[in-house]
């Protein structure tokens, strides 16, 4: 009994340099032992690309010696590695000196007739495997290895496309079981072409190399077939564009053939048919981690995921035909069809509208001319009578499209992918579902194939859940808030909450990350990337990352931003504020923003708005949503007051207490902000509004600490002095509070369904009595809490505590991933 065959296939980015080839033998080496291995090759990596565009450019008129020299550069720097290591490489060298002659004249014949047939263009192209497959050979032998190079004359053809080739299989089995030297390891041929009845080369398509060792294995029988890159398997999605995607370790043939079909570069569609007609097993593995498993791609895929992957597909062109004429008409589609195929153009999907008012179809970019004459031509009666419109194109298209065989057995797939879709604001112009139900595709705009499959992406395969968060303000409140992100870091990991900061900006400068900002260095980058910003720019980072639900944190104060949260969650994005100045605008303005949360299904949270981080707008959201109905509320809503309050009460003079406010930073720059009493009728505002009460600012009765008219107009550094002149009166006040057992409070108070701040005198006894040193209290009567009511006290502003009350609405956030 002879050893096992296995089938293997190194790609180009397997075979890019001497290294690509050292670890390609070294893998092979692996094998030798229990099989009898048969090895497929592509040409040295771009070498193909270079080639052809050697032709091309002679086609063209120029001369195409410059991308033909190239080529073979690429070639002899790795035969001249090696002889620098002292290897000798006969079969690689003699076929390099061969083909750089023949090549150069046939590319200077091109260039004389000005075209290339068909036949010299396959010659051509093909030289590249000749290479590597005899350079392949050269290395295994010079490694120990009995190695045997074979041509492709055992692949005869079962068809006469010179470019595009099928192999016959059954006419293959017998040659190359007869081509197998029995005490060889190792048989190498070249990959991408066979050999004609005539002896001469046609090419098996671009990426042909797959489906020659696809073709080999079915012909022989192998019970193993490895296709081996520069990547560990078949990802969810490209893993160039979705940094996370993740490796799968298995795939249906279907499954594999859907993804291939619309873009995923792992195998090509063509090797796909003869494994899947044959059962037999592809491994695909990396080159460069050979202990990695890689995905299998076979018959049985268990049914774990219902999605198993994403693939795009650039440069894609699609056509469409409309008009009264094709109503009701028997076999359009048909005609469609054959136009195009008469001209050997392949129709990529098509999709016709129930009515049959109109087709459309995709092709690839490179066909749409052909495709368009065809049609034009096709359906020129119609056009002439005015029955059907111009023939519509939109080029540069793509396709974006949604794999798993499990999909049929699930309902709602079809709309978490457009919904996926649109909310990365991408437009989808077509969409067609296979009747098979393993794939859904769409097609969108080429430049919005990345987003749409990234977010697609986020949409089915991540698995935890998820924040994207755009920063804009970093003073105080938000730099704390970056820090307790990078404090927290590990322990979201460990709730299974993936926090990403996408970008952020200062009043300046915006930095936007190409995946998630390093917090690390966030100051520095911002210094040194950041770039001057408008909104739009930041509207369009949703779009540019794909991002699924971003919540835009403002812990800014500036009015303007907060005139913008409707536009903002128009487009998608969730807003968290620190910023009063949205909900303490316009009572219109108040109602348009949840009307845009509503209609966008956005999340607007602002619990800081009112006493920073403690939970006060939940709790009163949550009881009210839940049937309780307010009674009255009375609060201390200014940190600032509450301490200047308290130094009264300790006997301490009006115009002392102010300074010392001031001094121990609790004061607002000028302290006449918070003495005049309005930041806490806008806290209260936000308080009555939130209870359903539908005021403006001016509906709020304000009295003053003390009275405006005796300090608004006075210069700061006078401010003092001028207050001086109200410690007396104050004193008295405060005398007469205590002997009723009180003390003085600025209190902000909903009663009656009216709105007043004013100084107070409270009882001692109550829980605004005890309220001082920057605490603030929240009182709140309702329905359910009384007689006693609830409470709610804690410091109520700084930096700390607000940026915690900005992380908690962050989190309540989240974007729950699906299960797939
Ligand atoms: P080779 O010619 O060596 O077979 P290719 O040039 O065909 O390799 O392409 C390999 C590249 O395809 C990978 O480097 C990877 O970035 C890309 N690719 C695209 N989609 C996928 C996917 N779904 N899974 C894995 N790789 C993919
Ligand atoms: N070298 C050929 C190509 O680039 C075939 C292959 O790599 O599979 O198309
Ligand atoms: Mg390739």
């Amino acid at each position: 009994m002879g050893k096992k065959l296995l089938v293997q296939k190194f790609g180009g980015t397997s075979l890019a340099d001497l290294a690509g080839f050292e670890a390609s033998a070294a893998v092979i080496g692996r094998y030798t032992d229990e099989y009898q291995v048969i090895v497929v090759l592509s040409a040295v990596k771009g070498v193909t690309d270079l080639l052809l565009l050697a032709i091309d450019t002679a086609v063209g008129g120029d001369s195409g010696a410059e991308h033909l020299e190239a080529a073979i550069a690429r070639e002899r720097a790795i035969v001249e590695e090696l002889a620098g290591q002292g290897v000798q490489t006969p079969l690689g060298n003699a076929f390099l000196e061969e083909q750089h002659a023949t090549l150069t004249r046939r590319v200077e014949g091109i260039l004389l007739l000005g075209q290339c047939p068909d036949e010299t263009r396959a010659r051509i192209l093909a030289s590249g495997e000749g290479f590597s497959s005899r350079l392949m050979v050269d290395v295994l032998q010079h490694k120990g290895y009995s190695a045997q190079w074979s041509d492709t004359d055992v692949l005869p053809l079962a068809n006469e496309d010179w470019l595009d080739s099928l192999v016959d299989t059954e006419a293959a089995a017998p040659l190359l079981k007869a081509r197998l030297e029995p005490h060889s390891q190792v048989m190498v041929l070249p990959g991408f072409y066979g050999r004609n009845s005539n002896g001469n080369v046609q090419l098996l398509g671009r990426n042909g190399t797959d489906y020659s060792a696809a073709a080999i294995a079915a012909a022989i029988g192998a019970g193993l077939c490895q296709i081996w890159k520069d990547v560990d398997g078949f990802f969810t999605a490209d893993p160039r564009i979705v940094t996370n995607a993740r490796c799968l370790d298995e795939v249906s043939y279907g499954e594999a053939m859907e993804l291939t079909y619309f873009g995923a570069k792992v195998i090509s569609a063509k090797a796909l048919t003869p494994l899947a007609a044959n059962n037999i097993p592809c491994e695909v593995r990396n080159t460069y981690d050979p202990s990695k498993p890689g995905t299998l791609i076979h018959s049985e895929a268990k049914r774990a995921h219902v999605v198993r992957g994403i693939s795009h597909l650039h440069d894609v062109s699609s056509i469409t035909l409309q008009g009264g004429g094709l109503r009701g008409r028997v076999g359009i589609a048909r005609r469609v069809m054959d136009a195009l195929a008469s001209e050997s153009v392949s129709i990529l999907l098509i999709v016709q509208s129930s009515s049959e008012y109109s087709i459309t179809l995709c092709v690839r970019k490179v066909d749409e001319k052909k495709a368009l004459n065809a049609l034009k031509e096709e359906f020129h009666f119609e056009r002439l009578h005015g029955l059907i419109a111009e023939i519509g194109v939109q080029s540069d298209r793509a396709v974006v499209s949604l794999v798993g065989d499990g999909m049929k057995h699930c309902r709602g797939i079809a709309a978490r992918f457009l919904t996926a879709i649109s909310s990365a604001g991408v437009n989808v112009e077509v969409i067609a579902q296979g009747s098979t139900e393993c794939a859904i595709a769409v097609v969108v705009r080429g430049e919005d194939a990345q987003p749409a499959t990234r977010v697609c992406h986020t949409a089915f395969f991540s698995h935890s859940t998820h924040i994207d968060v755009i920063l804009l303000g970093c003073g105080n409140v938000g730099s704390e808030l970056l820090d307790q992100f990078q404090r927290q870091a590990e322990s979201l990991v460990e709730h299974h909450v993936d926090l990403r900061v996408r970008a952020i900006a200062n009043s300046e400068l915006l930095l936007v990350a190409d995946d998630v900002v390093d917090l690390s260095r966030w100051r520095d980058d911002l210094e040194e990337q950041g770039q001057s910003w408008k909104l739009k720019d930041v509207i369009g980072i949703r779009k540019k990352l794909g991002l699924l639900s971003p919540t835009i944190v403002d812990c800014t104060t500036d009015e303007r931003l907060a005139h913008e949260y409707v536009r903002l969650m128009d487009n998608g994005f969730n807003i968290v504020a620190a910023n009063k100045k949205a909900n303490t605008s316009t009572y219109e303005y108040y109602r348009e923003m949840r009307n845009a949360a509503a209609r966008n299904s956005r999340k607007f949270l602002y619990e800081t708005n009112v006493a920073a981080g403690l939970p006060f707008i939940d709790t009163l959201q949550g009881l009210i949503r839940s049937g309780d109905e307010l009674k009255t509320f009375e609060g201390i809503l200014s940190g600032s007051l509450s301490m200047i309050f308290g130094l009264l009460e300790d006997g301490i003079a009006l115009s002392e207490a102010v300074s010392k406010a001031m001094e121990l930073g609790y004061t607002e720059p000028d302290p006449r902000d918070d003495l005049s009493g309005m930041d806490v009728a806008r806290k209260l505002l936000i308080i009555a509004r939130e209870v359903g009460l539908q005021f403006e600012l001016n509906d709020i009765s304000v009295e003053p600490v003390v009275p405006m008219d005796v300090i608004g107009q006075v210069d700061l550094s006078e401010l003092i002095g001028t207050l001086q002149s109200l410690d007396q009166s104050f004193s008295e006040r405060i005398a007469q509070a205590r002997k009723q057992d009180g003390v003085l409070r600025y209190v902000a108070r909903v009663e009656n369904g009216a709105c007043k701040v004013s100084v107070e005198t409270v009882p001692k006894s109550k829980p605004l009595g005890a309220i001082r040193d920057g605490e603030n209290a929240l009182v709140i009567h309702t329905h359910y809490y009384q007689p006693i009511p609830m409470v709610l006290r804690g410091y109520g502003a700084g930096a700390a505590v607000t940026a915690a009350g900005v992380f908690g609405d962050l989190m309540r956030t989240v974007w729950r991933p699906l299960d797939n």
